[in-house]
């Protein structure tokens, strides 16, 4: 059976990470086109990055509300301090999940012994009713899955292809690594009511008769599939690995700004004020030490001197 599965394509832009002289990263969510998969709301791609060229990552201690974020990685070690205390460290495979909740403050710097660095960095909204909670700080190694001859996943959140990660989220979401040898090809077999995305970081895939090459992530509409109507990934001859972020709609407007994520222009404000005025709210990050004449923390920039505005999935409805 032949059917037609439009596939929202979104490309990378470049963007440099934690000021100026730090490395680059690939940032596919948000888009001008799309500002959500499920609560996904920011993907940024980075590597293979030689460590000795671009420095690693260096981020000094920053704040977060309002969402989760959830760290992959494909190759390196990065070294994670939050102000709940938390000293971890991110290694390939093995997935960091942080919920800010009203608020935490975090530090991220490549370990010494990394020369090649490659992951990405997530984000979750979280649910309005949810938003202002206690934060926390979860890891998890997920087993590897064998779909088929070849195909092997990773599910580091939610459920998909009979694997289940416990680490907590805040509504119906799955994010996997998958890993499509020569000619692999799998069905996705998710629930009809989410939207999926498809971010390749390595080789071509082909998604819903879509191709895609490394960096791009390609986003199907909730509904597009389902019944008889399969989602198919396939990789070419030389193979791909590939994130899947899928989720149901995420079904509220959300103010996104820096590092924070409110319902308000007045959320952000006060977020920011908090942080920038070294208020109690987002605790402080023990144990960072600066490289060189970097700076001990990471102050919030000026915000823009119009009123920030709510975006989301919803249609044709006013906003503001
Ligand atoms: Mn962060």
């Amino acid at each position: 059976m032949v059917f037609v599965v439009d596939v929202q394509v979104l490309r990378p832009r470049e963007v440099p990470l934690g000021g100026p002289r730090a490395m680059t990263v690939r940032r596919t969510l948000p888009a001008r086109e799309r500002s959500l998969i499920g609560a996904w709301c920011f993907v940024d791609h980075y590597g293979p990055d030689d460590v000795g060229v671009t420095g690693g990552m260096d981020v000094a201690p920053h704040p977060h509300c309002g969402l989760a974020t959830v760290s992959w990685l494909f190759e390196g070690e990065v070294e994670h301090r939050d102000s709940l205390g938390t000293h971890a460290v991110v290694r390939p495979g093995e997935v960091n999940l942080m919920t800010a909740g009203r608020g935490i403050a975090h530090a991220e710097v490549s370990m010494p012994g990394t020369s090649v660095l490659a992951g990405v960095q997530l984000w979750l909204a979280l649910p309005g009713a949810v938003a202002g909670g206690e934060p926390r700080f979860e890891h998890f190694v997920p087993e590897v899955v064998r779909v088929n001859d070849a195909v092997f996943a990773k599910v580091f959140v939610g459920e998909a292809f009979g694997s289940r990660s416990p680490v907590r989220v805040e509504s119906a979401l799955v994010g996997a690594e998958l890993r499509l040898f020569a000619g692999g090809s799998v069905t996705l077999g998710l629930p009809a009511g989410f939207e999926v995305g498809v971010l390749v970081d390595q080789g071509t895939a082909r998604y819903a008769g879509c191709e895609l090459r490394a960096g791009e992530l390609g986003v199907v509409a909730a509904g597009a599939v389902g019944g008889e109507r399969e989602l198919v990934l396939a990789a070419d001859a030389g193979g791909a690995r590939v994130i899947l972020l899928g989720g149901e709609p995420f079904d509220e407007e959300i103010v996104m700004w820096w590092n924070f994520i409110g319902r308000s222009h007045e959320d952000i404000e006060a977020a920011r004020a908090e942080w920038n005025g070294h208020g109690p709210r987002f605790g402080f990050v023990a144990g960072y030490v600066p490289r060189g004449d970097g700076s001990w923390w990471m102050p919030a920039p000026e915000l823009p001197g119009v009123r920030l505005k709510p975006r989301g999935n919803r249609r044709g409805r006013s906003v503001g």
